[in-house]
């Protein structure tokens, strides 16, 4: 099996895909991988609130309690501020937990990536990154993610022009691979 070399771009560099950390992506704003408290977790969300600091924790509090009592639902998103990371924001995206398939949750993970890349606009930002929502903790199989993920992209891309880069940040190279091979990028 021939090893693929990171990083790979998709639509004229618009994407790109690459392993890493993404605490440690110099872009905009990046995108969290919440859960519907926002109040932080385990997983990419942990290392986001960790690395971040009480700024952005502060911010998720206010943001409770002035519009979202009863926690943010599922496929919605919210911006806060990005406290010691080098982002200028983070999107607090809550991913569906997977049920095999029986409670929305494709169009559920769409809604996450294009109400991510809604507010990013929103908010002013040229470039964004995001982890592969779901598909920690909430088991959401990372081939279906990654043909979700990148339809929902290719979308957003076709009919805004203000973002000028979406970097897809994976944990591990196994990870990056199968998005590879799974994406359904037209160019
Ligand atoms: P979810 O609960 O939405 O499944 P997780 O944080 O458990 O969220 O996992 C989402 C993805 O983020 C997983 O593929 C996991 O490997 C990856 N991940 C965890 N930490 C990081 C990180 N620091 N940077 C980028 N990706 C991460």
């Amino acid at each position: 099996m021939s090893t693929q070399t990171f990083p790979q771009t998709f639509l004229n560099g618009r994407v790109v895909v690459k392993v890493g950390d993404i605490t440690a992506e110099r872009v905009d704003a990046i995108a969290n991988a919440a859960n519907g408290t926002l109040l932080g977790g385990g997983g990419v969300d942990g290392a986001i609130h960790r690395k971040g600091g009480k700024a952005i924790l502060d911010e998720c509090r206010a943001i409770r309690q002035s519009r979202f009592l009863n926690g943010l639902p599922a496929g919605r998103s919210v911006a806060t501020n990005a406290g010691a990371l080098p982002a200028k924001f983070v999107i607090h995206t809550v991913g569906p937990v997977w049920n095999e398939g029986k409670a929305r949750e494709e169009e559920l993970l769409q809604s996450c990536y294009t109400s991510s890349l809604e507010l990013a606009v929103a908010e002013g930002c040229r470039t964004a990154a995001f982890p592969a929502i779901s598909t920690g903790a909430y088991r959401f199989p990372k081939d279906r993610a990654a043909r979700i993920a990148s339809e929902a992209i290719e979308a957003f891309l076709n009919k805004d022009t203000s973002l000028k880069q979406v970097v897809l940040v994976f944990f591990s190279e196994e990870d990056a691979q199968v998005f590879l091979n799974h994406q359904v990028f037209s160019s």
